[in-house]
């Protein structure tokens, strides 16, 4: 449902943006033999205010996307009142976990066991397990982050045992410039990996995969969760 409220001429934007955005998720996954309640549209928000987080809310996104721990935790204090779903999406490195484990919902991008154990370690006891996504680096690709393909099942094997995390499924990021037929070759490949995972003893049920220039494909190659920024909120404010 479209919902308007009498807000700002930006506000107006992003409902129509929004609005435009899910039918074409919804496209997609018909398209694909899938519904579009199988896709969770996790608005990227880095580099966007508070106020703008509160208006996309408002009209009916409960899950973000924060890289930047600086940036995100003023944000998360500022929508402590709602009830939102906080997905951390940037680098992760060993010294910074903390703020990550009591704070976010999700982490996609753990890439190596000893940030997987830092996290479960830092998990608030009273807090529901922290969902982790495995980085694969699914392309091959030297400048990208994420776990070689071939070493992907036993490190989702060794963080599935870590208490205080719920290991879910695996995430990548594509390097640009692949055609339509490259990018489905490697959103294919990612879904396999994830069936081969859990041939292994995982069981694993989400695939974070697809971006604004690009979700379609990942749509139709399975992903659960499509992390958008620009196709949402438009260009981002320069830093
Ligand atoms: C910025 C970012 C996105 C969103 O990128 P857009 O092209 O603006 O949709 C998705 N995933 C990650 C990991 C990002 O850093």
């Amino acid at each position: 449902m479209l919902i308007l409220p009498q807000n700002s001429p930006s506000t107006d934007a992003l409902a129509i943006g929004l609005h435009a955005l899910r039918a074409r998720i919804a496209a997609a996954a018909r398209a694909a033999g899938r519904t579009e309640q199988q896709v969770t549209l996790v608005a990227v928000s880095k580099g966007q205010p508070a106020g703008r987080l509160r208006a996309a809310m408002q009209l009916g996104l409960e899950d973000f996307g924060e890289n930047y721990l600086q940036e995100a935790l003023p944000k998360l204090d500022a929508l402590a009142d709602c009830a939102l779903t906080w997905h951390y999406i940037g680098r992760l490195q060993a010294n910074k976990t903390r703020p990550i484990a009591e704070r976010f919902h999700w982490v996609h991008g753990v890439d190596r066991l000893r940030i997987a154990e830092r996290l479960a370690a830092q998990r608030p006891h009273e807090a529901p397990p922290l969902n982790v996504l495995l980085q694969v680096n699914i392309a091959h690709d030297d400048a990208k982050a994420g776990v070689a393909p071939a070493d992907t099942p036993a490190l989702a094997l060794a963080v599935a045992a870590l208490p205080r995390l719920a290991l879910r499924g695996l995430m990548c990021m594509l390097p640009e410039g692949l055609d339509a037929t490259r990018r489905r070759a490697a959103y294919g490949a990612l879904r396999h990996l994830l069936a081969e995972c859990n041939a292994r003893g995982t069981r694993l049920d989400a695939l974070s995969m697809g971006m604004s220039g690009d979700f379609e494909d990942a749509v139709a190659e399975g992903a659960t969760h499509v992390r958008i920024g620009t196709a949402l909120f438009g260009p981002r404010p320069a830093p």
